[in-house]
């Protein structure tokens, strides 16, 4: 069946609603599909008598039981009453909103089957499902996804983001080191490089070629030799032999850098140290105009060719975790295929943790890539030209983050890891047996069944993936379809900013208001500054003030809050010295002095991704009260 094509009124059923408008549509789908589980475990053996007695109620140790649990349950639901109201158009401030009904529907069906992902035989069909997702992904960003063609992308789930940032170092770590270990087993035919810096600077497609090449060449030995060769070159992977050994075998060689900018997620940090890189590996680059500036990174790439230090992968921040940013893909594309020649081989990732789904904007329902002026239409200013360019080269990166728990609006638990090239994930897989073997099964779909042996979790929740599954198929990822969501936030966004502005006009004698950089997709940070101050710490603890009345407070009903906010800073690392002045300069701030604790502004930060901030129905903007509230607070909080 086709989807339906979005119309205005689609928005109105995909979620539960602020006021839990579709209870009745969500409590139909919830009993019928338990209802129907409830019939599916009498149909197994419908012979088999009731284990447990028709008359087990009347006895006083199940009443006992009972009675524990429904206490137990009713404070557990009391105390939920604290949570955060993710679901509200007056929460903007972490990456959290409302859970697709789709959704939200099939992760509640699946759990009671409670299928486990790490294979087939634990998960006869949400395994499938988690194959497709990855397919369904990698279509939205642009990478190959025809399973029965090389190259075909690759993808799963993740618990989130972090794990999936470090399959990506586990994938690059593989690759690039896997040439080395070719080498020094000594295996002939393969065209191998003469020394082991060309052979760690193959980069990402070469490396690939040769794990290709080195399969083929495996099938084709007879039995003995096959396994011979396989143990001895196994002997010599890096996984193998652990980085301290591998490295004092190979004296030429470096532990690898990582590039990011300075507004990467620090799951970058738990990863380096995760893997045994080592955090001082983890290099941030700096940052102009709150993006990775690609000048900085020649620089860093010329001293490493110089240095000979290696390069594991350059990362890219597709929406920044604290400020919506976009980092230039391209230009960490071209840096990729230009230092390629020059001897310095290394991976592009893409952290979309939260941005991927924006891709559905840009996408169209045959899977083409939109024009930029086609996706700016119903815009103020997305996407800016930076913007649509990341996305088009989205297609030519390496492997791919996205987190279907952000922007995807679906329940924790779900983070997504991409890789364009399949063939890479044979590196991975625990036993090599899987994919080196004659008896290895065959195709794609096949081969991944046994997903526990490419993924780092082992046991793993095969009802998220249903959800994740369930969702793209009834909003299919195109800008017709899921893109109506993204739409709507970055619709979202530029009514905040342009409210943001005029609210800096009215309060002008009282506060000086600024929003530091124009927005990027969907978050927001505005500055402050009360007028006559000139100190960074004043402006800071006056931020600050402004921000406590917009926390959680765990001790305080929730109802004492009108909105809830979020806080970051904004550093000259991120936005460049000449930047930071002119932001400084604009709010009538004195630079920080050299030494001075606060060198950084305090701002807040705003996340627009509840899809009713705008109230087509009731003609309420949420936005235009939020001011209304802020300059109240302002007027409260001024210093007389
Ligand atoms: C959220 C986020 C992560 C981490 O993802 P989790 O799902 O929280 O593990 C990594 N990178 C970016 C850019 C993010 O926004």
């Amino acid at each position: 069946m086709d989807p339906t094509p979005a119309t205005p009124g689609m928005l109105d059923a995909c979620f539960l609603g602020p006021y839990a408008e579709n209870d009745g549509l969500l409590e139909k789908l919830v009993v019928e599909f338990l209802r129907d589980h409830v019939y599916w475990r009498r149909n197994f053996h419908p012979e088999d008598p009731p284990a447990i007695p028709t008359d087990a109620a009347f006895d006083p140790g199940y009443r006992a039981f009972e009675a524990r649990m429904r206490r137990e349950l009713h404070q557990l639901s009391a105390a939920l009453k604290k949570s955060v109201p993710f679901h509200s158009p007056r929460y903007i401030g972490h990456m959290a909103s409302d859970l697709l009904l789709p959704g939200l529907a099939a992760q509640i069906l699946t759990l009671p089957y409670n299928p486990n992902n790490v294979s087939e035989d634990a998960a006869p069909v949400t395994v499938d499902l988690e194959v497709e997702v990855g397919l369904q992904l990698a279509r939205m960003v642009g990478y190959p996804h025809d399973p029965d063609r090389d190259p075909c992308a690759f993808g799963h789930l993740t618990s989130g983001g972090t794990l999936a940032n470090y399959q990506a170092l586990r994938l690059a770590l593989a690759l690039k080191a896997f040439p080395i270990a070719l080498r020094a087993a000594g295996v002939p035919d393969l065209d191998l490089p003469d020394d082991d810096w060309t052979a760690f600077n193959l980069g990402p497609s070469a490396a690939t070629a040769l794990v290709v090449r080195w399969k083929d060449w495996l099938a084709a030995q007879p039995a003995g030799a096959h396994r011979a060769w396989k143990a001895k070159v196994e002997a010599e992977r890096i996984e193998r032999r652990g980085l301290v050994d591998f490295f004092a075998a190979h004296p030429d060689l470096r532990v690898p850098w990582v590039l990011a900018p300075i507004t990467a997620h620090y799951s970058w940090s738990k990863g380096m140290k995760l893997l045994g890189l080592g955090r001082a590996q983890l290099r941030l680059m700096p940052e102009r105009d709150m993006r990775l500036d690609p000048a900085a990174l020649q620089e860093t790439l010329e001293a490493c060719l110089r240095l000979r230090q290696p390069v594991l992968a350059a990362v890219g921040v597709f929406g920044t975790t604290e400020y919506g940013t976009v980092d230039p893909i391209d230009a960490l594309v071209a840096a990729r295929d230009a230092w390629l020649p020059r001897g310095l081989g290394f991976s592009v990732h893409v952290d979309a943790a939260w941005g991927g789904y924006l891709a559905t904007l840009f996408r169209e329902p045959d899977g083409s890539l939109r024009p930029r002026e086609a996706v700016a239409e119903g815009f103020a200013r997305f996407p800016r030209p930076h913007v649509h360019a990341a996305v088009e080269a989205l297609a030519a990166s390496d492997s791919i983050t996205i987190d279907p728990h952000k922007l995807g609006y679906l329940p924790y638990g779900a983070g997504a890891f991409l890789c364009r090239d399949h063939r890479a994930m044979a590196l991975l897989a625990e036993s090599a047996d899987y994919v080196f073997h004659d008896h290895a099964p065959r195709g794609y779909r096949a081969r991944y069944r046994n997903l526990g042996q490419f993924i780092p979790e082992g046991s793993k929740p095969g009802a998220n993936v249903a959800a994740v599954y369930v969702t793209h198929k009834v909003l299919p990822l195109d800008h017709v379809h899921f893109g109506q969501l993204p739409a709507q936030t970055v619709r979202a966004a530029e009514a905040f900013h342009a409210e943001a502005l005029a609210f800096a006009a009215r309060v002008r004698d009282r506060v000086r208001v600024e929003v530091p950089f124009p927005p990027d997709s969907n978050l927001v940070c505005v500055a402050f500054n009360p007028v006559g101050n000139r100190d960074i710490a004043v402006a800071n603890a006056f931020a600050r003030r402004l921000h406590d009345e917009l926390r959680v407070d765990p001790r305080a009903p929730l109802q004492d809050r009108s909105f809830f906010g979020s806080a970051t800073t904004l550093r000259p690392q991120a936005l460049g010295e000449a930047g930071m002045h002119r932001i400084l300069d604009a709010l009538g701030l004195d630079p920080a002095a050299e030494g001075d604790a606060e060198d950084h502004l305090v701002i807040l930060r705003h996340t627009l991704m509840n899809p009713w901030l705008i109230d087509r129905h009731n003609g309420i903007s949420y936005i235009a009260l939020y001011f209304r509230h802020l300059e109240q607070r302002i007027d409260a909080l001024r210093p007389a």
